[in-house]
């Protein structure tokens, strides 16, 4: 069913002059609102009935302090008010008017006067005379956060919001204003730094990302490989793979480490930016790794795609039962949660540009807590071998002397691979549709594109890492690269661009997205709606197995896209959903 939205916006109201007609509680709280985002209210209303009898209290108080000023006006309401209490710059018209009587006959008649005027209007509890509505909001600092049901409930809306502000950690308002202030300064410190080769056209250009509205996800080129940083690096490059370290810790830090940034914090940021480019501080010490391990040992595990009941129990009592975690980046807040307050964490500062170095610190830092007697727990995303460097790691480990089954120890989890697929209904193998599946990545060494898998009509291949690519993958899988044509390797079966494919993103978090097409059209639909990280994509007919493709060529929206897409995930609490569950509610 389509429903009705509204366009939400954010109104720089300050200095604009609102009219709050009507003498009530509600009158009242509307001038304070007004105050609140440096409007100035003017409130229209009678002299009370009764000689002596004042506003209501919270008006008055307004009132008699100077804040309101009150227009005394026997018949509640005329026209000239609209035109001649407003600001000069815009000719003497008010900016917002604000009926807090519906009763009033006069309701009807403002309303359509200021519709004719162009004045927004809102009239309380009368939508049909309101030209705008205002909504719940959460306001800390210079975060808003404001909910509307679009008159399915303003109870219900507020409760959505206290549910959500309530999810939020502490400090994410404060956070805002000193994230905000950290990315002010780096572009000082870029336009500072600015050589006479990069035109200001180039560096907007190259950081989409950073644009004043808030009202993209991220755009498809935003989670692109930023290669290691070098001594040949010209300035351009340096200044992308920098701006998009900032852009990246806002989506990969966890809320609650964002919402804990400290001045301090922003001074060792900005410093490690200015002085570093995209690696932040690496921990100098080393630890001696040439001793044998002591009483520690190390858990190398995977916590999954992303919901924290799909940790194994093995992994979920490792996570309660550590001394040390040190988690990748993707691992996700939901898994971190569980994690018990004593124990000691630390996240990955694995950034575009610094992987290795990351990887190194963390492989030290795990060594030294085991060496030291410590239980450390290396938390990995999905599978630990399914391209997650778990192997690699192994390795080290046992150079460093620590040995499997005794002082180093693997735990499985459950890879996105092939979760991902079944979040979004797809079965990556099938009787009669699908018989192999294929996982890749899209991305090769240093950057470079892996050799592309030839097609089999009844395989499913699963691409990890490739969604900042797609254009360039799609086109290996359907056309031959240059590098074959000129070898003579021309052998490969290539894929028909019209084989069924899905993306799925953040599968198994709240936010997971889904977009059904083809391979003609994935990299159009990922360029439009845009890229929510980490996600895959799945190219093969099992995509429809459980899927009937809908006739997307008239959308609700009146709009025609070759592809589609499903927002959210379905929650994993069964007891939620059976009539058990619902009985026990009653
Ligand atoms: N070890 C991980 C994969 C690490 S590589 C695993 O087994 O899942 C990182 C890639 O995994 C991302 O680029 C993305 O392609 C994929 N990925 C990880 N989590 C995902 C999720 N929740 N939804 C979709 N894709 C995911």
């Amino acid at each position: 069913m389509a429903h009705h939205t509204s366009l939400l916006t954010a109104v720089d109201s300050r200095g604009h002059v609102h009219l709050v007609i009507g003498a009530n509680p509600l009158a009242a709280a509307r001038c304070s609102q007004s105050l609140a985002v440096g409007a100035t209210p003017i409130l229209v209303a009678p002299e009370p009935a009764n000689k002596g009898e004042l506003l209501p209290a919270a008006l008055q108080v307004r009132v008699d302090s100077g804040e309101v000023r009150w227009v005394r006006d026997t018949t509640g309401f005329a026209d000239a008010h609209l035109e001649t209490l407003g600001r000069d710059e815009v000719d003497g018209f008010v900016d917002a008017v604000f009926v807090t009587d519906h009763d009033s006959s006069l309701a009807e008649k403002v309303s359509a006067t200021c519709r004719r005027r162009r004045i927004p209007v809102n009239v309380v509890d009368r939508p049909d005379l309101c030209s705008f509505a205002l909504l719940s909001t959460h306001v800390e600092g210079p975060l808003q956060i404001g909910i509307t049901t679009n008159g399915s409930g303003c109870k219900l809306a507020a409760r959505i919001r206290r549910e959500v502000a309530s999810s939020l950690p502490t400090g994410l308002g404060e956070a805002c204003a000193r994230l905000g202030a950290l990315r002010r300064r780096i572009q000082e410190e870029d336009r500072r730094t600015a050589t006479t080769t990069i035109a200001k056209e180039t560096i907007t250009k190259a950081v989409p990302v950073l644009s004043e509205d808030d009202s993209y996800d991220q755009n498809a080129a935003f989670n692109q490989l930023v290669p290691q940083s070098s001594a040949n690096d010209d300035a351009e490059t340096a200044k992308t793979r920098r701006m998009r370290w900032l852009a990246q810790m806002c989506e990969y830090w966890p809320l609650k480490r964002l919402a804990g940034v400290t001045d301090a914090d922003v001074e060792a940021l900005l410093e490690a930016y200015a002085t570093q480019g995209a690696a932040l501080p690496q921990d100098e010490s080393k630890p001696d790794t040439s001793a044998a391990p002591g009483q520690g040992r190390i858990i190398l595990a995977g916590s999954g795609p992303g919901h924290p009941d799909l940790l194994t129990r093995a992994v979920h009592q490792a996570i309660l039962s550590a001394d040390v975690i040190l988690a990748d980046k993707l691992v996700p807040q939901g898994v971190l949660d569980l994690i018990p307050r004593r124990t000691e964490v630390a996240i990955a500062r694995k950034f575009p540009g610094n992987a290795d170095a990351a990887q190194e610190e963390l492989i030290e830092q795990a060594t030294s807590a085991a060496l030291a007697g410590k239980t450390v727990l290396r938390l990995k995303q999905g599978d630990p071998f399914v391209y997650g460097r778990g192997g690699e790691e192994v390795l080290r480990l046992r150079a460093a002397g620590f040995r499997d089954g005794q002082s180093l120890f693997v735990l499985p989890g459950i890879t996105s691979a092939l979760s991902g697929p079944l979040f979004a209904g797809i079965p990556p193998t099938h009787r009669d549709a699908a018989d192999q599946v294929l996982i890749c990545t899209g991305t090769g060494k240093k950057g470079k594109p892996p050799q592309p898998p030839g097609y089999r009509v009844s395989r499913t291949a699963v691409f990890l890492m490739a969604l900042h690519r797609i254009t360039g993958l799609v086109a290996e899988l359907t056309h031959y690269t240059a590098e074959e044509k000129e070898a003579g390797e021309t052998k490969r079966t290539l894929w028909p661009a019209s084989t069924p494919c899905a993306v799925i993103e953040r599968a198994s978090c709240p936010d997971q997205k889904v977009i059904r097409t083809t391979l003609a059209h994935v990299a159009a639909a990922i360029e439009q709606e845009g890229s929510r990280p980490p996600g895959l994509l799945v190219v093969g007919r099992a995509c429809d197995v459980l899927y009937t493709p809908v006739d997307t060529t008239a959308n609700s929206d009146g709009t025609s896209k070759p592809w589609s897409v499903e927002e959210g995930f379905a929650s994993l609490d069964l007891d939620s959903i059976s009539p058990a569950g619902l009985a026990s509610l009653a």
